[in-house]
């Protein structure tokens, strides 16, 4: 038996004809800039995010971007960011103006150590961007603590994480609510993913929010007046449309992944060769990926390749081990416990609609390697 890493087809036939109607409707309407599905969508994302605003955009790249443009940055400016990420949580820092300052993670959870972003607080640092990798929360009440005591803006990278939550004191927090800044992507691989690229801001702050509306609008909130030079980051009315269709199903869709993750975590138990993904214990999380560490990695990747079984490596190369970061000057080995998960991960199907049978199978193909 194949098994996809993920498969969209299982997922749009179980909304298929829901999609297909709120699709006609936009093309009906002709309203395929900032029509009514945009706003409704934002509403909706705040709301389940326990935010106040949350601004639509064309991407999870620019839903990082536009807060980070919002700082001003000057030249030299730093911004912290773990290193074991994917590329468009520096990329969106250099787009900005700032130097990226790599730091390393948390071996558990593979999510950024916040006593590696305190050790990298310089007078020239700005910001942090914190991301929340795979789909649990990093200790975003740690970084945020940071953030008051040195003055720092803190974005929440949550491309990878929407719903996902964390309890602080007690009191649950979603993915994005603590931090100046949140993002989301609606990435089709994404927990919500729409039918090509978008994403979203959310912000608690009123003036960030009206700012970061006007920069995905060309720096205007009125048509042809412009406060400042922004730019064309809409999320387009279709992409919207599809987004809330399925956002009710988010929560299942993400249980339904736990519940996946909980069959891999028993099978995988007593296999010293494996070891299974670590969930911090003030976590729910939403498992966007299922991501062991593996020994001999890459030839367990080739023989899971042979068999057909979907599989990938997030990420065979650091962000500070970049060629376009090169100038940065990071050593080989200053990252240590980034670089090693670089060698040691691999990720495997977890999507909803994963069967019992398609996990069965994946379960034997890791096993049988190790046997
Ligand atoms: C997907 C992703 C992004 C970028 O989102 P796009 O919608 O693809 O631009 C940013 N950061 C992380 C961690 C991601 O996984």
């Amino acid at each position: 038996m194949t098994v996809p890493l993920l498969d969209l087809v299982a997922q749009y036939q179980t909304i298929k004809d829901d999609v297909q109607k709120a699709l006609l409707s936009v093309v009906e309407r002709q309203s395929f800039i900032m029509g009514a599905e945009v706003a409704q969508l934002e509403a909706a994302v705040a709301s389940l995010s326990n935010a106040k605003h949350g601004i639509a955009c064309a991407s999870g790249t620019d839903a990082l971007l536009l807060p980070l443009k919002a700082l001003g940055l000057q030249p030299g400016d730093e911004v912290i960011a773990p290193s074991f990420t994917f590329f468009a949580t520096a990329g969106a820092i250099h787009n900005a103006g700032g130097t990226p300052v790599f730091v390393d993670i948390d071996p558990d959870t593979f999510n950024v150590s916040h006593q590696a972003v305190e050790a990298s607080i310089t007078p020239r640092t700005r910001a942090v961007v914190a991301v929340h990798l795979f789909g649990q929360m990093a200790a975003i009440e740690r970084v945020m603590a940071l953030a008051v005591r040195h003055d720092l803006t803190v974005i929440e990278d949550a491309a990878q994480a929407i719903g996902a939550r964390r309890q602080v004191d007690g009191e649950w927090h979603m993915a994005g609510e603590l931090g100046t800044a949140g993002a989301f992507s609606f990435f089709p691989s994404k927990n919500l993913g729409a039918f090509g690229d978008g994403g979203m801001m959310i912000t608690q702050d009123d003036a960030l929010a009206s700012r970061l509306a006007k920069l995905r609008l060309h720096g205007g909130a009125k048509q042809y007046h412009h406060e400042e030079v922004g730019t064309n980051s809409r999320l387009d009315t279709l992409q919207a449309a599809v987004l809330l269709v399925k956002l009710p199903y988010l929560a299942a869709w993400s249980a339904a992944r736990r519940r996946h993750a909980a069959r891999y975590d028993e099978a995988f138990a007593g296999h010293s060769a494996i070891c299974p993904p670590v969930t911090d214990g003030a976590n729910e999380h939403i498992y966007n990926q299922y991501t062991i560490r593996a020994e001999r990695r890459d030839e367990l990747q080739a023989h899971l390749k042979s068999r057909g079984i979907g599989q990938a490596i997030y990420y065979p190369l650091a962000l500070h081990q970049q060629p376009c970061f090169a100038h940065l000057d990071y050593a080989e080995g200053s990252l240590p416990h980034t670089e090693a998960a670089t060698r040691e991960v691999i990720s495997l199907p977890v999507f909803p609609e994963l069967t019992e049978a398609q996990q069965d199978a994946v379960i034997e193909a890791v096993t049988a390697f190790y046997a």
